[in-house]
């Protein structure tokens, strides 16, 4: 089978950051796929997944409120390596256009106390494993690299 244009990234020396890893065209439409790299993959270790899934309920409650995002945000999930995040939006978009809801996001989640949206047995697949603490302790961590980093459109 052919390697996915994802899978021809250098993953060796892929540093913390916001990707963008593909545009989609679907009919007139562009659809943008960010990966909210959160470690460095191979080098530092990954996301515990209960803290994944924390920070995927609340992430995704977080942006799905929000008056403007509500409407452009088509997915937020989880990367199988654990290491970070695919957010798919509508629109041509570049990091520099995701960076204000990013650190409000991450903000969010860093101060985030209280019941874990969506973390009962009717709404969820797995509703025991989360890891609040923990979340929150990765989200400052990537919330103050996010405050640090420069983005420009390329
Ligand atoms: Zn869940």
């Amino acid at each position: 089978m052919e390697k996915i244009a994802s899978f021809k990234v250098d993953h060796t020396t892929l540093m913390r950051g916001v990707y963008v890893s593909r545009k989609d065209k679907i009919g007139q439409e562009t659809v943008t796929t960010f990966d909210i790299r959160m470690t460095e993959p191979n080098r530092e270790p990954a996301i515990d997944p209960a803290v994944m899934h924390t920070i995927e309920h609340l992430a995704a409650t977080f942006i799905r409120n929000d008056a403007r995002w509500k409407d452009l945000l088509l997915y937020w999930g989880p990367m199988g390596c654990c290491t970070g995040f695919y957010m798919i939006v509508k629109g041509d978009m570049e990091p520099c256009d995701v960076m204000d809801i990013l650190k409000r996001t991450f903000a969010f989640i860093k101060d985030y106390d209280g019941e874990i949206p969506g973390a009962t047995p009717d709404s969820c697949g797995n509703y025991l494993f989360h890891d609040l603490p923990q979340a929150k302790r990765e989200a400052g961590i990537y919330l103050s690299y996010l405050q640090l980093a420069i983005y420009t459109v390329s």
